[in-house]
Parts: C-alpha cells; structure tokens; sequence
C-alpha cells in the first residue's frame, strides 16, 4: 500500500512504531502469538488434549480434505490481526500470516507433496468492495516460505454467501453448497493442494471448495488456515 510508505502503520497489535516499514507486529507482539503443536486432529487441526483422543468436533462428520493444518491458537491477538486484515484494509497482515503459518507448516510431512497453493476465492463484488482477497495474501505469504507456487486462476466464487458466524454449522454447509465452480481445471489436474482459508470454523467452506476441486481432477487437498475458531 502507497499509504504505508507515507504513513507506516505502528504494530498491528500494540500500535508503537516500528523498526521498519515492512514489519507488522512489534518484537514483544510477536511473542504472543501462539502456534499449535501435536497433538492436533489431523482431520480438522483442532488441538486434542492427548494424540489417543477422538476429536469431539470432527464426530460424525466426513470432510473432502484429506488433512487440515492450523496455524495458531484463535486468541486474541489472532482475532484482532484477522479483523484488520479483513475490514482494515491491512493485506501486508495477510501476508504476514502466511509466513508464519509457513514456518509452522514446512516441519509436516505432506508439505512436500503439495505443488499448489489455492486461496479460497471472494465472490467478485466482495473482492472488488474489500479490494483484494484476504486468503490470497495468506497464501502469498505461505508460497514465499514454503516455495509452492500459489494457484488463483482456476476456482471461482459463483455467488457471495451469507456471512456464516451467525449460523448453525447445518445451515452452513447449506449456505456454502454449490458455491464454487472450476470452470478450468488444466492447472490442477493431478495436483496435490494445499488449500487455504483464514479461519477454520465448521469446515464447511473449505469442504465445499474441496469438492469441486476434486471433482475437477485434484487429487488431494489438505486445508491450511491461520486459526481455527
Ligand atoms: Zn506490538
Ligand atoms: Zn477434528
């Protein structure tokens, strides 16, 4: 942003001045924050009291992915940063996040495998009122750390969904059914993707996307958000 050359925002979180411009959240800020370490669900990266636990949230519930990866505990301080990133214009947060989630991810064995990193697309007139898509700055950040090549090209957003937090998680997947369309699968076919999203609640957006993913030609989609709500 031009406005973060002229202006440079203080930390995300505590708002003092920083060192430099490219940075978001101060040295001590940054030692708040969290991330998740096993045991975790491999399911929905839920973090389990013990690696013998059945997760309580993924019972009775099947999803298209084959894993999920969070990155950090949802405090706080991970609430907050979300918040700017989304309805502060704050992408550089995004981004921030991405390479954070990317450390924590580059230790787990199937990063290997990934050879595309897919944001969840905005519906157009979402993106075109927010200016960028929250989840393509995660992923750039998560590309730049990991060196997977992020994919945007060939998943759309068909229509703008009702905001989902004050849903039950049936009237969820209801509300993101047939949200999402691969009108072009040649990039991905056989692809392996590492699907990514800011915050993991139900599931039901990432499960959706996944669907037509693989229904296109992927085949594997493991989930990767900052927080799990
Ligand atoms: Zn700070
Ligand atoms: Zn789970």
């Amino acid at each position: 942003m031009l406005t973060d050359l002229i202006y440079p925002p203080g930390c995300a979180l505590c708002k003092q001045r920083l060192s430099s411009a490219s940075h978001i959240i101060c040295p001590s800020c940054h030692t708040l924050l969290f991330p998740i370490h096993a045991p975790y669900c491999n399911r929905c990266g839920a973090t389990l009291l013990s690696i013998q636990d059945d997760c309580l949230a993924c019972q009775g519930r099947t999803f298209h992915f084959n894993g999920t990866r969070v990155g950090f505990v949802f405090d706080d301080s991970i609430q907050r940063m979300i918040h700017a990133l989304k309805y502060r214009h704050r992408p550089g947060i995004g981004y921030y996040l991405g390479e954070q989630l990317g450390k924590i991810v580059v230790r787990e064995s199937w990063i290997s495998h990934l050879n595309k990193i897919v944001p969840i697309p905005l519906h157009k007139g979402r993106q075109r009122e927010r200016g960028y898509n929250q989840s393509e700055f995660i992923a750039r950040g998560l590309s730049s750390l990991t060196g997977i090549p992020i994919h945007t090209n060939s998943v759309i957003r068909t229509r703008h969904t009702r905001s989902q937090t004050t849903l039950t998680p049936e009237k969820r997947l209801v509300n993101v059914r047939d949200v999402f369309l691969v009108p072009n699968n040649q990039e991905l076919n056989g692809c392996v993707v590492g699907l990514v999203d800011d915050v993991f609640t139900t599931g039901a957006t990432l499960d959706s996307c996944s669907r037509v993913l693989l229904e296109s030609g992927v085949s594997e989609v493991y989930a990767l958000t900052i927080a799990r709500a």
